[in-house]
């Protein structure tokens, strides 16, 4: 079997299921064995009723006391029975396996897996997986992947498939320089990748990514290197010349810029006018620093020169808020901007009218989702392409949008936190502008970490800033009740709002499950007015701006990455009032106490990055698969930074060998280089 082989070359993949793996986006063996798991199932030591902790999943070795007693509910059924020993003892239910009742005999001990909290002074466990000792004690030696999957396809499944290819394969060519896999010690790749999916311990995993890691880092620089030699080696080929109207604008805001968006403006405005090289820069800058006002005015430069201009958001929600409001300042402050929006939604007669009027040079500001660069979007005059958000497309998207005009110039912004010495190396050529201060008039966010019981006292605080006119979002993990019942869901949480607050009080909610035309109404209203309370996933995390909303309360606080909660909470604080945001943590556990602790104690990005970076030990694989703000699938740029210097170092050493890498030893490097750049997985540029 071969690495290309379509699935189907499997034994046991039909056509049927090759269908539904397609929509993981599965094709070949290869797709099969880097479908990496989304988490693992960790077996924990079973432990005694007297040492279970509340409110997260435990296993607990038990005895049961009680015979079990059928219960039934319309069309609901209910087991119920204790386990423990003596008086320690916890209440079980089971749903809907009235069967089991003949099985589960008073006096036999299990291990009941599942979550435990406390009703009066009960602990319950609900719908537990149940395991024989023996039986739980064999699983306790691996840790059982779960993979992302699809319907009709169940995890087993996925693992019989994936083992069943790692098995068959031959290993692969070395695709790393050899001297670095012998002083890395590294094993390889399809080793690799067999401890990912099997793993017989962590320590092996974190052995297994390192080498993965690595390889990736390896990769991505290389072909940046030869990316944005191609992109920076531009001359400035847009003349422009300082105007007036930016000066205008700048003066008549109802704010003053800050120093730092004032420097980085005329950094930006100094080399577009007067630079001999074409603009390739990054703005970084923590949530709320204004980056938005910075970019506005390097497109308005670039207009006033009689130029194009596009700007690319990561989602059409935030295309359309940044849409609406360039919209309403050409009107306010008469600027020369045409602009004209371009995402999924809109139509395609709409699309079909837009697109020949750019290319005819009517519009000259295009304002977008990814949309925005398809291949028959053509531009008469594109001098510069701001993409907010940059982390969140992929390179080759930047290089498509590069090829739109000869020579343009590229502005990226991100609020990602990177040390100095990481950025130069993943932003390669790019110059970095930091946005270093946030406006003056900001008070700084009041934070809490709060436990279940706060509720009750959260939402009567979010109706009194309700009543002073102000605006809250809520954020749930959960779009609806059903798997995850331990977890708040959106549409719950919404209805229950809804009825606690009264017609008074208009409730609404947002999710990813919606379709973009519903999600720009729920927007739209939300930033006019019309919505007090946004009930929303975390589809809000990105770039939107209401600076009338003051309350930020997160749900399962500690569901999410710090970074996240950072981005999330970043949607408050923007006006004058101040604001606060309330932190759930439903957890409670020590772990989780920490982290929260660290947003409620520091607004700062960077800070919290770092902490961050500090609390997780080298063994905490899992969290760290699973925070992918840079799109590196295996790679993580804080915690795996040691390793992203040394891939720098091996990269440029091998390139100053061999630029072109025409030397034999390097021809396995440059075939692997070519088949990933068709490939197009490299995520962070
Ligand atoms: P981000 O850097 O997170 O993208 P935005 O550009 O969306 O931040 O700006 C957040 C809010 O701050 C917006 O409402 C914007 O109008 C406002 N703002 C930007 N610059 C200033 C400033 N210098 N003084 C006061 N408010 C500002
Ligand atoms: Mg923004």
């Amino acid at each position: 079997m071969q690495i290309t082989d379509e699935v189907t070359a499997l034994k046991g993949i039909g056509e049927k299921s090759a269908k539904l793996l397609d929509k993981l986006q599965i094709h070949t063996i290869d797709d099969l064995i880097h479908h990496l798991p989304r988490d693992y199932e960790v077996f924990e030591d079973a432990v005694p009723v007297g040492q279970l902790e509340e409110n997260c999943k435990n296993a607990m070795l038990g005895k049961i006391l009680t015979a079990p007693k059928l219960l039934k509910l319309k069309r609901l059924s209910m087991l119920q029975f204790y386990a423990g020993e003596g008086e320690e003892r916890i209440r079980i239910t089971i749903f809907n396996m009235p069967y089991l009742a003949k099985t589960l005999k008073a006096g036999t001990t299990y291990v009941f897996v599942g979550n435990v909290y406390k009703k009066g002074s009960y602990l319950c466990m609900d719908q537990p997986s149940i395991y024989k000792p023996e039986s739980y004690a064999a699983k306790r030696k691996e840790l059982q992947p779960i993979y992302a999957k699809t319907k009709g396809i169940s995890n087993e499944a996925l693992t019989k498939y994936i083992k069943a290819s790692l098995k068959e394969l031959r290993d692969l060519p070395e695709v790393l320089p050899l001297q670095t896999i012998r002083e890395l010690g590294f094993c390889s790749h399809l080793e690799a990748l067999r401890m990912i999916h099997m793993p017989e311990s962590k320590e092996q995993l974190l052995f297994a990514k390192k080498r993965l890691a690595y390889e990736e880092f390896f990769y991505f620089l290389l072909s940046m290197n030869f990316l944005s030699e191609e992109l920076s080696a531009g001359s400035n080929s847009h003349p422009m010349i300082p105007v007036a109207d930016t000066r205008r604008l700048i003066e008549q805001l109802p704010f003053r810029l800050t120093a730092s968006q004032r420097k980085v403006y005329e950094e930006i405005e100094n080399q577009m006018c007067k630079g001999e090289a074409v603009v390739n820069r990054l703005i970084q800058g923590d949530v709320g620093s204004g980056k938005t006002i910075v970019a506005i005015l390097c497109l308005l430069l670039c207009v006033a020169n009689g130029y194009q201009g596009a700007f690319m958001a990561p989602t059409e929600v935030l295309a359309v808020q940044h849409y609406e409001e360039i919209a309403r300042m050409t009107e306010q402050h008469h600027l020369p901007f045409r602009p004209v929006l371009l995402t999924g939604s809109v139509s395609a007669k709409q699309k079909r009218e837009a697109k020949e009027a750019i290319e005819e040079g009517r519009y000259n500001l295009v304002i977008g989702t990814h949309a925005l660069i398809e291949d028959n979007v053509i531009f008469s005059k594109l001098a510069l392409v701001i993409t907010d958000e940059q982390h969140r497309f992929g390179v080759a998207q930047r290089d498509k949008i590069a090829g739109k005009g000869e020579n343009v110039h590229t502005i990226v912004m991100s609020a990602t936190p990177i040390p100095r010495s990481l950025a130069i190396v993943l932003y390669g050529n790019l110059a970095v502008s930091t946005i270093s201060e946030l406006p003056a008039n900001r008070l700084p966010i009041k934070n809490c970490v709060v436990g279940p019981g706060y509720r009750d006292t959260a939402h009567k605080f979010i109706l009194e800033q309700v009543q002073k006119g102000r605006q809250a979002y809520v954020i749930c993990p959960m779009v609806e009740s059903g798997i995850m019942e331990e977890l708040e869901n959106v549409k719950d949480y919404q209805k229950l709002l809804q009825e606690k607050y009264g017609d008074a009080v208009r409730v609404a909610c947002l999710h990813g499950k919606m379709r973009p035309k519903e999600k720009n109404e729920i927007m739209d209203s939300f930033a006019g007015g019309d919505i007090d309370v946004l009930v929303s996933t975390t589809v809000i995390e990105v770039g939107i701006n209401v600076p009338n909303a003051t309350v930020m309360m997160v749900e399962n606080a500690d569901r999410f990455g710090l970074a996240a909660l950072h981005q999330i909470r970043g949607r408050v604080g923007r006006g004058e009032e101040q604001s606060y945001c309330i932190f759930v943590d439903t957890k409670g556990s020590e772990a989780s106490k920490k982290r929260l602790d660290i947003l409620n104690h520091s607004n700062d990005g960077f800070h919290i990055a770092n902490e961050d970076l500090k609390l997780r030990g080298p063994g905490d694989m899992l969290g760290v698969m699973q925070s992918g703000d840079f799109a590196f699938r295996f790679a993580d740029i804080y915690d795996d930074s040691a390793m992203l210097l040394r891939a720098s170092g091996d990269v440029k050493a091998l390139l100053a060998e061999d630029r072109l890498l025409e030397m034999e030893e390097h021809a396995q490097i440059r075939h692997q280089l070519e088949l990933l750049s068709e490939q197009d997985y490299r995520n962070v540029l």
